[in-house]
Parts: structure tokens; C-alpha cells; sequence
């Protein structure tokens, strides 16, 4: 694919952050961004400019049907100067997936992949380097057709958008409180759980917005049909280390498959833990943790990469988890990874891509 990079004067670039280490999450965006637009069943215009505002008619069906679908993965600068990204094939397939489900144009992995790369590099000054922080990735597809009927739009638009982000854990890797949610539900199976569409977040706002105002930082959510069964949290996968296994909740359809998730799995069995995928039911969970055979509990997802649950909160009792401590499994898989992505230690997998140097 040739992309067409218009040029930027050196007088229009924004000012660069100042202190890497007070970057919050998702507020400042670079200078540039990638855009393609469909049209006539085709790809077109594959372009790299200036960060912009969009026009789009104000009855393009993503306004009205949600027809829109994202991908969030993040670029590393590692010690020695490369630009790293982790899996990113991975992210480019997802959605993939998520565009055949809301029956959008799907665009050929080597074009995504170049996109992103192409993108990155040429955005490099605003990769931060202080430990823990990132340059967030946000590809994006949205439906642009302007047409209230509910039918797929003919149109769309494919961008690609980045933000410096700070160190998820400035504080410290803490333990977070959930709150279990056992009224609302996030997905249900045969529905779009399992893709990263915006109308699952539209979906979740109420339960995240009432549990925080209870003082708990994220929601877990219950299967839509029993309110038995552990999905998710968040943006993020669930594990327990339950006796002497790492386990996560099997896919089920309405939980999003994680790629933190999937390399957890594989990571935790290179170290020599034993995983299981299988439905794990809320009332094991508590009955796990109070009889002492749940030792940790964590989250895995991209922003976080790993965070240690520290407690459940489900109907009206709050259950501690190894003393609100972190445990060792949960420290050395989040040490690992971590280290692998900013490539300091060797990748035995293969996960890591290196697009350029700073
Ligand atoms: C993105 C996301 C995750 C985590 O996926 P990663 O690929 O690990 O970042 C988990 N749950 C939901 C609902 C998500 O949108």
C-alpha cells in the first residue's frame, strides 16, 4: 500500500509534553494521524496528516446504529532505541474480526500492520521514555454512509489516532477493589461481547458509574444469563490463581478475547504453572477465597497489562484477597511481561516487533 504523507510544518507541531511521568491516559494526541476512507466496495486515500477534526453528516449511521469498532495497543521505546510494538498482528486480526461481525469492509493485515508502523515512526518524538509509559494506539473504523435506514453503511472511515500515556501504576502496583455486579450485565452470548465495539462501553457506563461512586475502581461483570459465571472486568481479562493453577474464565462468546489474556496464558505455562480455561462460577470464587484456595486475583488487559485485585465486593460483603497484598504470581507474570514488551529481556515467543529506532 502507498500511503501519502502531507507535509507538516515545523511550525504547526504541538508542543511536546513536558514531563512524561505526569501523562495521564488518553488526552493528548500527536501531530499526525492515518485515514483511509471505503467507498465504491474499495479502500482509498491511505493517508498520513495532520491531526484534524472530522466533517461527517450528521446522519452518518455511526451517530444513530453504532456501527464502529477500535483496537488499543501501545508502542514501547525500549533502553537501546527501539521502537517496539507487542503483538500488533494480533490487534490487526481482532479487527478484522470485529468488522466481519458488524458486517464492515475488513482491510488486508499487511496494509493495517504498515499503517500503524508507518504511522508510529513518523510520530516517534512523541514516544515517552520515562519507565512505564507508552504511545497509545488507537485504530478506529467508523460508519460514515449518510442514511437513517438500519442497514450496514456503504461507507466508512478507517483512522488510526496515538496518545502519549503515562505509567498506569504512577502509585505503585496496587491491589483494586471490584464490585461484582450481579443486576446488570455487560454482554450476553450471541450479541457482540466478544469484539472491541463502542456500544459494549456505551452499555457498561451505569454499573462503572454507580460501583465508583460506591468507592470501587472497576465492575466484574456475571454472564447475562445465570448472573453465575466470572466474565470479565472493565477492559480487562480475570484470573485467579486457584491452588496450584492460574485460571481465567473460558471463552464463552461474550467475553472479549484479551491478548494480554492470551499471553498470560502462554507466559504462565513457559514459567511452569499449570492454566485451565473453564467456566468459573462466582460462588466458587468466594467460596475459594474464603477457605484460602484463591491466593491472588488479577486483571490482564493492554492499559494495565496486570492488575492485582485486591478484594470482591458481592452482595454486601467484601472478600480480601491475599491480605489486599500482591502475590508473587501476580508480580512475576507483570515483571515478565512488562519486560518482554519494553525489551529488556529476550522474547522467547516471538511477540515483540521492532518498526524503527527513536
Ligand atoms: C480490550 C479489552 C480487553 C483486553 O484486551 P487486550 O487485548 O488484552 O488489551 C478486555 N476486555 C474488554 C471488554 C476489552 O475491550
Amino acid at each position: 500500500m502507498k500511503i501519502t504523507v502531507q507535509p507538516l510544518q515545523e511550525q504547526e507541531l504541538k508542543p511536546l509534553f513536558q514531563d512524561a511521568s505526569q501523562l495521564g491516559f488518553g488526552r493528548i494526541f500527536t501531530d499526525r494521524m492515518f485515514t483511509m476512507r471505503y467507498q465504491d466496495k474499495a479502500w482509498v486515500e491511505p493517508t498520513i496528516e495532520k491531526y484534524r477534526n472530522f466533517s461527517l453528516d450528521p446522519s452518518a449511521c455511526v451517530f444513530h446504529y453504532a456501527q464502529e469498532i477500535f483496537e488499543g495497543m501501545k508502542a514501547y521505546a525500549s533502553e537501546d532505541g527501539r521502537i517496539l510494538l507487542f503483538r500488533p498482528e494480533q490487534n490487526v486480526k481482532r479487527m478484522n474480526r470485529s468488522a466481519e461481525r458488524l458486517v464492515m469492509p475488513t482491510i488486508p493485515e499487511q496494509d493495517m500492520l504498515q499503517a500503524i508502523a508507518e504511522l508510529v515512526v513518523a510520530e516517534k518524538r512523541w514516544i515517552p521514555r520515562a519507565p512505564g509509559t507508552s504511545l497509545y494506539i488507537r485504530p478506529t473504523m467508523i460508519a460514515t454512509e449518510p442514511f437513517l435506514g438500519v442497514h450496514p453503511s456503504a461507507e466508512y472511515l478507517f483512522y488510526i489516532i496515538l496518545s502519549p500515556v503515562g505509567a498506569y501504576y504512577k502509585e505503585g502496583f496496587k491491589p483494586v477493589r471490584l464490585y461484582v455486579e450481579d443486576t446488570f450485565v455487560r454482554a450476553a452470548v450471541g450479541g457482540v461481547g466478544d469484539i472491541k465495539t463502542g456500544g459494549n462501553y456505551a452499555a457498561s457506563l451505569m454499573a462503572g458509574y454507580l460501583a465508583q461512586q460506591k468507592g470501587f475502581s472497576q465492575v466484574l461483570w456475571l454472564d447475562a444469563r445465570e448472573r453465575k459465571y466470572v466474565e470479565e472486568v472493565g477492559a480487562m481479562n480475570m484470573f485467579f490463581v486457584f491452588g496450584d493453577k492460574l485460571v481465567t474464565p473460558a471463552l464463552t462468546g461474550s467475553i472479549l478475547p484479551g491478548i494480554t489474556r492470551a499471553s498470560v496464558l502462554e507466559l504462565a505455562q513457559y514459567l511452569g504453572l499449570a492454566t485451565e480455561e473453564r467456566p468459573v462460577s462466582i460462588d466458587e470464587v468466594i467460596e475459594g477465597i474464603a477457605n484460602g484456595e484463591i491466593t491472588e486475583a488479577f486483571g490482564s488487559g493492554t492499559a494495565a497489562v496486570i492488575s492485582p485485585v485486591g478484594s470482591l465486593f458481592f452482595k454486601d460483603k467484601e472478600y480480601v484477597i491475599n491480605n489486599n497484598q500482591v502475590g508473587p504470581v501476580t508480580q512475576k507474570l507483570y515483571d515478565k511481561l512488562v519486560n518482554i514488551q519494553y525489551g529488556k529481556e529476550t522474547d522467547p515467543f516471538g511477540w515483540v516487533k521492532e518498526i524503527g529506532r527513536l
